[in-house]
């Protein structure tokens, strides 16, 4: 990495405006220096320059089922899709899970995402049994990570049972478990960061696979680390927890201590107006995922009601039926207007903020997401003279770009794409053609 850089922006977006003329210093994969108005110098990055998207909701192995999995004259459900998904879960182990990942996570780069929250809980061999190593799947997670050039927090995920009322895992499910919250916190504990570029967090799957007694013990281990947990993705949910407790899914979280602002709710589509305040007055994150929502046919959620109610928004891909951050933001703000009948209730600033700054601190990044002096040097150059861009005012481009527009990527200071090319992954379609065929036939 050399000493010092020096980046000259057509346009960047800095503290929720874009700017014009931007040179940016970095050293030691920060920003030293933002300095507006300036004169070409250094490298030019023509285009929009934002900060590092973060792609806050991954399950890696999903990529393997896009475009295999549409239902065609049959009747297909979320339920459906989901025993496809064990099916991938069930023929995976370590290397073939490394280097599954390692092309979606370079996917991921070239569409801009710096960051990624992997929300893991393929923990087992067949049938449960653990692994010489029991963490060998996360740490394949985490190597995956680094050799694409991207950070990774590693959501480690308690997962117990399969239904509401703690019938036991089935079939490929058992790969998940670890028989109990303590079980899952003393596998866990011997988890690593491998490298500057990861952290360690928890998740909890749902209410559906971790009892609320046990919650408590994900809790204490987590002990302000980040905490990501599915909520009221799909009504047969809230329905099983409102049969077994009495309680929607939120409300049994609340009472076992699990929201708070080191928190994130993933989804949270189907709540009760309750539901909403008890997110918001206790500062809990939500992750939305339109376009698995969409995919999945989960319904839209109030997405602005819950920011009314003073959750912090952030934006994962989930099952990867596209990698696209940008078709993440404009779902936030598309999805409300086929709900509401109205347009404009998240302005490109808070689309950008929820895809930056709002990712990163879900995902226990506080230092990254913004091009400010002191921040991580995370960078995003998109296209402006693309048959999709050309023609948009900058700050409403991110309403029309897709990932194909994204043209450079710096991480942590590195330049890990340039002029759209992977520099550290040289064919990336191939690799993910070559690892979904291994598990895919
Ligand atoms: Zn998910």
């Amino acid at each position: 990495m050399p000493v010092s850089q020096r980046y000259w922006c057509e346009f960047a977006w800095i503290d929720g405006q874009v700017r014009a003329d931007v040179w940016l210093t970095v050293d030691g994969g920060r920003f030293t220096e933002v300095t507006l108005d300036a004169a070409p110098d250094g490298i030019r990055l023509y285009g929009l320059t934002l900060p590092g998207l973060a792609n806050a909701h991954s399950h890696a192995f999903h990529r393997a089922l896009r475009g295999r999995v549409e239902p065609g004259h049959e009747s297909g459900s979320f339920w459906t899709w989901r025993d496809a998904m064990y099916g991938v879960a069930d023929s995976l182990d370590p290397d073939t899970y490394f280097a599954l990942a390692r092309a979606v996570y370079a996917e991921m780069a070239l569409a801009g995402v710096t960051c990624v929250g992997e929300f893991h809980y393929l923990h087992h061999g067949p049938g449960g049994t653990p692994y010489d190593d029991p963490n060998a799947m996360g740490a394949a997670l985490m190597s995956a990570a680094a050799e694409a050039g991207i950070r990774i927090t590693l959501l480690d995920t308690c997962y117990l049972t399969s239904t509401v009322d703690g019938q036991p895992l089935r079939g490929p499910q058992r790969r998940f478990g670890d028989g109990s919250a303590a079980g899952w916190a003393e596998r866990v504990s011997a988890v690593r960061p491998a490298g500057p570029g990861a952290l360690i967090g928890a998740a909890v799957h749902s209410v559906r696979a971790v009892p609320d007694a046990e919650l408590p013990v994900v809790m204490e281990w987590a002990a302000g680390k980040p905490v990501h947990v599915h909520v009221s993705e799909q009504p047969a949910e809230n329905k099983a927890s409102l049969v077994h407790y009495g309680r929607t899914p939120t409300a049994v979280l609340a009472d076992a201590g699990v929201l708070g602002p080191t928190t994130t709710a993933v989804h949270a589509t189907h709540l009760t107006d309750a539901d909403r305040a008890a997110l918001g007055d206790s500062g809990t994150a939500v992750c939305l995922c339109p376009t698995t929502e969409r995919d999945l046919a989960d319904g839209l959620g109030p997405a602005a009601a819950l920011a009314d109610a003073g959750s912090p928004l952030c934006l994962g891909s989930d099952s990867h039926a596209v990698i696209d951050l940008f078709e993440e933001a404009r779902g936030m703000e598309l999805h409300e207007r086929l709900r509401t009948g109205h347009r404009g209730l998240f302005p490109a600033a808070a689309l950008v903020r929820a895809a930056t700054i709002g990712g990163h601190a879900a995902l226990g990044w506080s230092d990254a997401g913004t091009i400010a002096p002191g921040a991580r040097a995370d960078l995003v150059t998109v296209a402006l003279d693309s048959v999709r861009t050309t023609g948009c005012r900058p700050p409403e481009a991110v309403f029309a770009a897709t990932a194909a527009d994204v043209r450079h990527v710096l991480v942590d200071g590195r330049p890990v794409v340039r002029d759209g090319v992977h520099q550290l992954v040289p064919d990336v379609a191939r690799a993910l053609g070559d690892a979904i065929a291994a598990v895919l036939p």
